[in-house]
């Protein structure tokens, strides 16, 4: 069977690997000269099932209104940006309720869960070296109240994907993690989850890409896909620059660009770009460097050591598809890393600085959508959000299992296109 992806990112990439092992015959699509140069670029690092609850948590309304043309803020909405969003951002309220939410949650936890498995197996086999740690990551708070709400998501997550937590008072946070002793008087506490990972998600991807093209499968750059062509409920082939490409099944794999490509099917795919930031640095003689990625709840920010460097990253921009760097929040990035960190500062030096900037391709409700659509030969991998790091391997995997007509080993609940059509009308 021939199977085109469209899309050599993170999730492009691993469903191409799953389904090459399946036993199909593999092309994979993309406009960039390699793998992983959009999204899956210099993201956070992190793979984290422990952070798999959806963004919008009961009371995301109150907390947007709040950070309203903060330009500082963790969470920032472009009025430009919501003509464009309106309905995408009244699903992303509605499943903020609590039932949606708790549910979204047990999805996206099961998913992240099963991927984690997924990706050390695949390490492991392919001997994969990405800069990876897996000294688990700890969640640093300076907000009781964000303590004790993070600590009854961290037993929902135990519940639902087994991700097992400890608690850390600041005092053991401060031991374990030197970094965090310039604000050892702010500290609540720290949630410290053993099994979470980290690791360069666009070295992981490139080594993946190479592995594919030694197996035999055709990985097409420099190719921009302008239109996906249909009969009926059949995808008949995709017109690219290069001229057109058929094959029996197709996967959209595109991130942020899905919802665009699938216009011209008359197929909604609700997926927003959501606008983060990271910057890049090297360790230099920094000498408290965490050997545990830190995630801080106050700050909304990650710092992820990667070898020898560091990685920091957060921010969340509701700005359309506007990917200007815009240096002000790129910086703030690193000044909200220095909050927790503050023994960092002394070690920066502005020119080996590199800031980037992506858009998370995001769900109004969280998990990522996957597998098939109305048309018989189209499958989705997308939409994955903060977490398509987190949940590439499992997600890649699952779609592969459907397109080949195989019983996917994790419970598809909230996690296909179908479960749009009581939200948003999707035809
Ligand atoms: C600041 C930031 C921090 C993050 N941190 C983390 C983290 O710590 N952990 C985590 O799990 N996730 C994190 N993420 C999320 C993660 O990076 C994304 O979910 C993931 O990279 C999405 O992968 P993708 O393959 O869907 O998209 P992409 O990587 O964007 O891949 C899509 C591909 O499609 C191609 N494409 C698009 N349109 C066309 C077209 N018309 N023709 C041809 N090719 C096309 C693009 O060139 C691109 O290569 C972060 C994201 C951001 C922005």
């Amino acid at each position: 069977m021939r199977v085109l992806i469209i899309g050599a990112g993170l999730q492009g990439i691993t469903t191409a690997f799953y389904l090459l092992q399946g036993g199909a015959e593999v092309q994979v699509v993309d406009r960039a000269a390699s793998a992983a140069q959009e999204t899956s670029f210099a993201n956070g690092g992190l793979i984290t099932p422990s952070q798999a609850d959806p963004w919008n948590s009961p009371g995301i309304l109150q907390r947007m209104i709040h950070y309203l043309g903060q330009e500082h803020a963790p969470f920032l909405l472009r009025p430009g940006a919501i003509p464009g969003m309106a309905l995408w951002g009244l699903s992303f309220l509605m499943a903020s309720r609590r039932t949606p939410h708790r549910l979204a949650t047990a999805a996206s936890v099961r998913l992240a869960a099963y991927s984690a498995r997924l990706l050390r197996e695949l390490r492991e086999q392919h001997d994969l070296q990405y800069d990876q740690l897996t000294t688990g990551t700890l969640k640093t708070f300076r907000d009781t109240s964000e303590f004790i709400e993070a600590q009854r998501m961290a037993q929902l997550m135990l519940e639902k994907g087994g991700v097992t937590y400890e608690l850390w008072n600041p005092e053991t946070a401060v031991a374990e993690v030197p970094a965090l002793f310039g604000i050892r008087q702010q500290l609540k506490g720290a949630i410290f989850y053993p099994r979470d990972e980290s690791g360069d998600a666009h070295l992981f991807t490139q080594q993946l890409a190479s592995l594919l093209q030694q197996r035999g499968a055709a990985l097409l750059f420099k190719t921009t896909v302008q239109r996906i062509a249909a009969r009926g409920n059949a995808i008949t082939g995709v017109h690219t620059s290069q001229g057109t490409l058929v094959a029996d099944r197709y996967i959209l794999a595109a991130g942020s660009y899905s919802p665009l490509l699938a216009r011209g099917l008359h197929m909604r795919i609700p997926v927003y770009p959501v606008k983060g930031y990271s910057v890049t640095l090297p360790q230099g003689d920094w000498q408290e460097v965490p050997t545990i990625p830190l995630v801080d709840s106050s700050a909304k920010v990650v710092l992820t050591p990667m070898g020898k460097r560091l990685r920091i990253a957060g921010t969340a921009e509701f700005a359309g598809y506007d990917l200007t760097l815009n240096t002000r929040r790129a910086r703030h990035v690193l000044e909200a890393a220095l909050s927790f960190c503050p023994s960092l500062r002394p070690h920066i030096h502005e020119d080996q600085l590199e800031y980037w900037t992506g858009l998370r391709p995001m769900t109004p409700d969280g998990p990522p959508i996957l597998g098939p659509t109305p048309y018989h030969n189209l499958y989705l991998n997308t939409g994955h959000g903060p977490l398509g790091w987190t949940m590439a391997c499992g997600s890649a995997k699952l779609v592969a299992d459907m397109l080949l007509d195989r019983v996917p080993e994790v419970d598809m609940a909230g996690l296909l296109l179908s479960r749009y059509r009581s939200v948003i009308g999707l035809s």
